[in-house]
C-alpha cells in the first residue's frame, strides 16, 4: 500500500534480475522489457524463467499492482496497413501472454500511429479493436494506454483519445491508462505548478475518470509546453519543475499503482526516488 516509486530498470540476463535490480535503487515499484523491446519476437518463457521471477518479486517485496511492463517499441497496433497491423497485434498478444504467465496484471504501451495515412479517429478505431482481440485470447491482464507527447504522427496526446479507446474497448475492467507528465506537458497540458495540477487532473477525470489510471510515468521534460517533442530530463532539471511530483506524492489518488522513472540518467535514480519519498512523507 501506499506510493510505490520506481524506475524502468534492466531485465538484462533475463526478466528474473529485474527485482533485485528495483531493490538496489530503493524503488518499491518497476518497469522492465519483458523481452528485448527492438526485436519482434522472442522465445517463449520457460517455467524455470517464470518460477525464478516470481521467487525475485515475492523476496523483493513487488506486488503486481507495483510492477508496469512496457511492450516493444516496434508495435503500432493503430498502424494503417493490414499486413503490418496483423504483425503488430501478433506481437502485442504475446506480449500479453508474457505479462499472463508472468503473474502481472498490466501491460503498458503506446497507442499507435496513423503514419499520415489515415485519420485520426480511424487509428484510435484500429487501436480499440487491436486491444479487444489482445483481451479476447489474454486473462488477468489490464491493457494500459500511455498518453504521448505528439510527436510526429502518434496518436494518444489528447486525453480525449485516450476516452475514445477506452469507450471502444469491450471489457472494461482490463483497459486503462498511463499518464507519463513529460509527455502531458509536451503535448500541451501544463502541470507545471499544483494549482495547474489541480486543474489538468480534473480535466483528465472529467474526460476519461482517474478510475482508469493504472500507473504514472514521472519524467521532467526538456522542452517547452507544448513543444510536442518526447525527450525526458531528470526530475527538476527540466522545463517541468519538481511541483508536480510534490503534487503526486502527496495525493492519494495516485496511492497504490506503480509510478515510474524514464529520466535519463540511472546514476540519479536512486537519489530521485528518495527524493520522491521524502515529498510523500512531508505531505
Ligand atoms: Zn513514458
Ligand atoms: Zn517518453
Amino acid at each position: 500500500m501506499g506510493k510505490y516509486f520506481g524506475a524502468h530498470v534492466s531485465a538484462a540476463g533475463g526478466v528474473q534480475n529485474a527485482p533485485a535490480n528495483a531493490n538496489g535503487i530503493g524503488a518499491k515499484g518497476f518497469a522492465l522489457f519483458t523481452k528485448n523491446q527492438r526485436q519482434w519476437h522472442a522465445a517463449p518463457l520457460d517455467d524455470a524463467t517464470v518460477e525464478a521471477f516470481r521467487r525475485a518479486c515475492e523476496s523483493g517485496g513487488f506486488v503486481p499492482q507495483s510492477i508496469l511492463p512496457h511492450d516493444s517499441y516496434l508495435i503500432n497496433l493503430g498502424h494503417p496497413e493490414d499486413d503490418a497491423l496483423q504483425r503488430s497485434r501478433e506481437a502485442f498478444f504475446e506480449e500479453m501472454l508474457r505479462c499472463q504467465q508472468l503473474g502481472l496484471d498490466r501491460l503498458n504501451f503506446h497507442p499507435g500511429s496513423h503514419l499520415g495515412q489515415i485519420s485520426i479517429d480511424r487509428c484510435l478505431d484500429r487501436v480499440a479493436e487491436s486491444i479487444n482481440m489482445a483481451l479476447d485470447r489474454t486473462q488477468g491482464v489490464t491493457a494500459v494506454i500511455e498518453n504521448t507527447a505528439g510527436q510526429g504522427s502518434n496518436v494518444g496526446f489528447d486525453f480525449e483519445h485516450l476516452a475514445y479507446i477506452i469507450d471502444k474497448v469491450e471489457d472494461k475492467s482490463r483497459v486503462g491508462y498511463c499518464i507519463d507528465t513529460c509527455h502531458a506537458f509536451a503535448a500541451g497540458y501544463d502541470l507545471s505548478t499544483a494549482a495547474s495540477c489541480e486543474n489538468v487532473f480534473a480535466l483528465l477525470d472529467r474526460t476519461v475518470s482517474m478510475s482508469y489510471m493504472r500507473g504514472m510515468h514521472l519524467n521532467d521534460a526538456m522542452k517547452p509546453l507544448g513543444s510536442h517533442v518526447d525527450r525526458h530530463a531528470p526530475l527538476g532539471e527540466g522545463t517541468l519543475g519538481l511541483d508536480v511530483f510534490r503534487y503526486i506524492a502527496s495525493d492519494a489518488r495516485f496511492d497504490n499503482m506503480p509510478l515510474i522513472l524514464e529520466t535519463p540518467d540511472p546514476e540519479r535514480w536512486p537519489a530521485e526516488i528518495a527524493m520522491l519519498y521524502d515529498f510523500a512523507a512531508a505531505k
